[in-house]
């Protein structure tokens, strides 16, 4: 039976994604119990490093705002709810400005896909995460200024999506893999 607490996640999450779409998470680990339900849907490509198992996301399992393997869904997606989900649900937050802060980190986000969609043609959905792993370090920014010029529309957005995330949806202890 779904519960009050239930839907009011479900209603926020729906209008969100972005624990499922690579902006906060580059990756999700899964638990020994976790392995059946979304190998036997084959929407999820599972990955192995060492005793680690995991998949990438964007999660190919995220369709049309939802997940599409909801009811199988692994311990860390179910387990998970992000700060402006815990305090919506306490009522430090009200549904206009929760939806405020979420149309801003999609907004970002789709700043940065449109400049890696000229920058790195094909990889323009990349997880943020994958993105912080492939744009200079300061250092090479201040030796090179072709790269400030290259890079620079695309770190404009991505400091201010990290900036919004660590304010509205992370705890200070959970950072993106
Ligand atoms: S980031 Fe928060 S509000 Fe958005 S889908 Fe995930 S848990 Fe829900
Ligand atoms: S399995 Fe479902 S809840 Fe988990 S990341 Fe993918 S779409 Fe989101």
């Amino acid at each position: 039976m779904i519960n009050d607490q239930e839907t009011a996640q479900q209603s926020l999450c729906l209008s969100c994604g972005l624990c499922c779409d690579g902006t906060i998470f580059g990756r999700v680990q899964l638990k020994a119990d976790d392995i059946l339900g979304p190998l036997k849907s084959g929407l999820i490509q599972i990955e192995l490093k060492g005793t680690k198992t995991f998949f990438r996301q964007p999660c190919s399992a995220y369709r049309e705002s939802c997940c599409q393997i909801y009811e199988d869904r692994p311990t860390n997606c179910r387990d998970y709810r992000c700060e402006l989900l815990k305090k919506y649900e306490a009522q430090v937050v009200t549904w206009e400005d929760a939806q405020e802060k979420i149309r801003r980190a999609r907004k970002l986000r789709e700043e940065i896909s449109a400049t890696l969609r000229r920058l790195t043609p094909g990889r323009d959905d990349m997880s943020i995460s994958a993105v912080l792993k492939i744009v200079p370090s300061p250092e090479e920014l201040r030796r090179d200024q072709t790269l400030l010029k290259k890079w620079g529309s695309t770190l404009l957005p991505l400091s201010a999506l990290l900036d919004c995330l660590q304010s509205h949806f992370k705890s200070r202890k959970s950072l993106p893999e």
